[in-house]
């Protein structure tokens, strides 16, 4: 069967955004595919984590994975940092990936600005990281949103140049899956920004541990502008927040931009937003509640990672040993 490697950082709490462009994706996955879900602690603290946040941040994202549908008996869900593998084989292909490589990578330009001198070293080696998840399982596929196409691309010319410089075939290449509906939901303060769990005001997005009433006064305060809603798409085109709401309608409800605007074109943005809150309400305030009941069982939760992590290992083990042999460590 063929394998996934998916990763989350434990950076926050799981948005809107990352329901719709890989939480609900992964769940469907698991009827194809063997999955291997991974909560990227080590990715997260390339920027500065608190350290009682992290920790509370990586069972809270656990809780939503298995409140979401994630199947962690028949798969494998775990955290990053509880499989030494990870880091032995980042650490060779830090040694593989040539610096100019990682100056190409748009989104340690885009997470380090201006202010690249000030950041982590983990930031900018960040890349290899990803390929270290993904190759020490030797997955076949993996599930990215447009951000992360690039690293992909990545992953593979580190995967060519160690079969290369070592005479081997020895990790394969692997594909991406981009998502059927590879919705980028934006920010509700600011449609030309992306929805993130990590940025500093919680009112620029929907957590999946809202409930009903948080939902909707978030909705209610979304920036919006005073048109109503336009007949078709082309309408849409200078209003980044408005057509950001029209896309989390069509997400969520399974049908197209087209199609929201014409149930609704017309209509100003009061209703509009009753609309999508009911919308939005019905599919996260379910996942909000499982998670809060999982939550009250810590140790539940910290066995499933455990679990998942002894099964992670024991297919990472092999593979990362003998990629440390091929490169000449003693064994
Ligand atoms: P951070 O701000 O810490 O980077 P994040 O919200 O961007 O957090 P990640 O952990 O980086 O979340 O990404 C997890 C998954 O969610 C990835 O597959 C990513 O492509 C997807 N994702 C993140 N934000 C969005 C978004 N706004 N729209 C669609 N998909 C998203
Ligand atoms: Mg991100």
């Amino acid at each position: 069967m063929q394998r996934i490697f998916s990763g989350i950082q434990p950076s926050g709490v799981p948005q809107l955004g990352n329901y719709l462009g890989a939480i609900r994706n992964w769940v469907n996955l698991q009827a194809n595919y063997e999955c291997i879900f991974c909560l990227v602690d080590m990715h997260a603290i390339t920027v500065w984590q608190d350290p009682e946040k992290l920790r509370e941040h990586t069972l809270t994202q656990a809780a939503i994975l298995l409140a979401a549908g994630i199947d962690a008996d028949k798969h494998i869900l775990f955290n990053q940092s509880a499989v030494s593998a990870h880091a032995r084989l980042a650490w060779i292909f830090n040694c593989v990936a040539r610096i100019g490589w990682l100056n190409r990578m748009t989104q340690f330009k885009d997470k380090a600005g201006k202010d690249r001198e000030n950041h982590s070293a983990g930031l900018y080696v960040y890349p290899n990281l990803m390929a270290a998840d993904i190759l020490a399982y030797k997955a076949t596929h993996v599930p990215v949103g447009e951000d992360q196409k690039q690293h992909l691309e990545l992953t593979n010319d580190i995967a060519q140049k160690f079969n290369h410089d070592y005479k081997v075939e020895f990790f394969p290449q692997v594909e991406p899956l981009i998502p059927p509906t590879a919705a980028r939901i934006m920010s509700l303060r600011d449609g030309t920004k992306k929805m993130s769990k990590s940025d500093p005001s919680a009112q620029s997005r929907i957590e999946l541990t809202d409930d009903a009433d948080a939902i909707a006064l978030k909705i209610r305060r979304a920036k919006t502008d005073s048109e109503p809603l336009p007949e078709d798409i082309t309408g849409l085109a200078d209003r980044p927040e408005a057509k950001n709401l029209v896309s989390i309608y069509a997400a969520l409800a399974d049908i197209s931009a087209e199609q929201v605007l014409q149930e609704h074109a017309g209509q100003g943005f009061g209703p509009f937003k009753a609309a999508l809150t009911e919308i939005v309400v019905n599919a996260i305030a379910p996942i909000g509640q499982e998670t809060t009941r999982l939550l009250q069982d810590e140790s539940y939760l910290l066995n499933t990672l455990r679990s998942g992590a002894q099964r992670a290992q024991s297919i990472a083990e092999p593979i990362v040993s003998e990629a440390e042999k091929l490169v000449g460590f003693l064994k």
